[in-house]
């Protein structure tokens, strides 16, 4: 098959070796023929990696399958991985009853809980790159190519960049979008022994589930890997102090009959989408270009639509009209943020079992902001009459099934599970008539 860009794509780079920059790295290997193209992959070894990240989507396993040709038996003792077929929320919502939001087809679609690092060696394996160690001082669009300074090197163009180099230093409202309708900002990661039980030299086959449990202070995420078990308190740093939030998290691990557990981090984070994901030579992907909290496990699933977007657009569209794609595929890569935001917002909307400020300011001060955030006239997109409409279905007496395969960010299929989880067919507050 002819690719018409494939002149557009002879010399590239990705910056950051974190999972974006990791993913990035080996799908241009992947895509690519050697003789094609040059690589540089490029980081700074002195700056870390985030290293959580360790529930994803079934669109992972099938690429990481691909990328790493290796079999999904491998693939997943590999990242010391289980099969997570969806999350079981407990404590959410206005019917105090726990309920499980499945990938779809449900029981048969799984992703992987996967330990972060593992799975940037894995994708190195598969990369074919010169490696450069280096501190990158900037990166920038010049005369159609991009551009990349140094420190201690001379500066070098390239093609394309894909610029991986994780969380913004500020938030630039001119830039960012700041989802603000979602309530939280901070999490506090401890590393907990496993309760996985292995079968020496075979993949665990059990059927595995993030738990997300609210909690007074915000929510925990529990991730059953082989290795460990993740556990990270997700809260509002204005609303709770790092103490009050260790206490509750110790309660929690009492609850759960865990006596010993290693402290790992405390991360700050921003919700937010930039305005500018693509200009036409660099692209920022993973945290550069969008993050929000981990409650739905999207940060990979980002990552891999980012760069399968423009690997895509660059790669099958004519050179002439690349520049006319640009604003095109901000505008979907941001509507799929927005979508997705959307939908992990509505989760808190509903309030828990617990009346505590968190949970109010969640429901009364922070969702309402989700109208002026996502107002098609400021963000250019239509993800909120998307988010609407799918509410319209759920509320219709019969979907066509025509409608089956809707999607804003996520399945229609989702949006029905965590309905009747929630307790609300509804986007707006309010009583809901909700029985049963
Ligand atoms: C609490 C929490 C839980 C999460 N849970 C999940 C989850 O369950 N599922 C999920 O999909 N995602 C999750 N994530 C998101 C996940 O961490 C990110 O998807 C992932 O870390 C991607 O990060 P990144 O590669 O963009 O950046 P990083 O991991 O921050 O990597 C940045 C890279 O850039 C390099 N770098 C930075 N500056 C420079 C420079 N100036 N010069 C050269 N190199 C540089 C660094 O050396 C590093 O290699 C979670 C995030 C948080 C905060």
């Amino acid at each position: 098959m002819t690719q018409p860009g494939i002149e557009s794509l002879r010399k590239i780079a990705v910056v950051g070796r974190g999972t974006a920059g990791s993913l990035a790295a080996a799908c241009v290997s992947n895509l690519l023929s050697e003789d094609d193209y040059e690589l540089h992959h490029i980081y700074d070894s002195r700056i870390p990696v985030i290293g959580v990240g360790e529930g994803s989507w079934p669109s992972l396993v099938q690429q990481l399958q691909q990328l790493s040709g290796l079999p999904h038996e491998i693939v997943q003792q590999r990242l010391k991985g289980t099969r997570k077929y969806g999350i079981e929320f407990e404590g959410w919502g206005r019917r105090n009853r726990d309920f499980t939001h499945y990938f779809a087809p449900q029981q048969v679609s799984y992703a992987y809980h996967l330990s972060a690092d593992l799975m940037g060696d894995l994708l190195q394996e598969s990369t074919r790159a010169q490696h450069i160690d280096a501190k990158v001082l900037n990166i920038s669009r010049a005369d159609g190519d991009a551009q990349i300074e140094f420190e201690g090197r001379s500066p070098e163009s390239y093609d394309l960049v894909f610029d991986a180099r994780g969380f913004p230093r500020e938030h630039d409202p001119d830039e960012h979008i700041d989802i603000s309708f979602i309530p939280t900002n901070r999490a506090v990661i401890r590393r907990c022994p496993t309760i996985i039980e292995k079968t020496r030299g075979k993949p665990v086959q059990q059927h595995t589930y993030t738990r997300a449990v609210a909690r007074p202070h915000g929510w925990v995420f529990v991730i059953p890997l082989t290795a460990h078990t993740s556990y990270g308190y997700v809260y509002n740093s204005s609303l709770s102090g790092l103490d009050e939030v260790e206490s509750d998290f110790d309660a929690l691990l009492d609850a759960d009959g865990v006596t010993e557990f290693e402290q790992r981090a405390v991360i700050s984070f921003p919700n937010f989408v930039h305005r500018n994901i693509y200009d036409g030579a660099v692209a920022r992907i993973g945290n550069a270009a969008a993050f929000m909290e981990p409650l739905e496990a999207t940060a990979i699933g980002f990552a891999q639509l980012q760069i399968g977007m423009v690997l895509h657009m660059r790669l099958n569209r004519p050179t002439e009209i690349h520049e006319r794609d640009v604003p095109m595929v901000n505008r979907f890569l941001i509507n799929n943020v927005l979508c997705n935001g959307l939908f992990v917002g509505w989760h808190y909307s509903c309030g828990s079992r617990y009346d505590s400020e968190f949970w109010r300011h969640a429901r009364d001060r922070a969702w309402p902001l989700y109208l002026k955030v996502t107002d098609p006239a400021e963000v250019d997109c239509a993800a909120l009459s998307k988010f609407n409409s799918m509410f319209e279905l759920l509320n219709q007496a019969f979907v066509n099934e025509a409608d089956w395969n809707r999607r804003c960010g996520f399945p229609l299929s989702s949006y029905s599970q965590m309905a009747q989880g929630l307790g609300s067919y509804s986007r707006n507050l309010g009583p809901q008539p909700i029985t049963g």
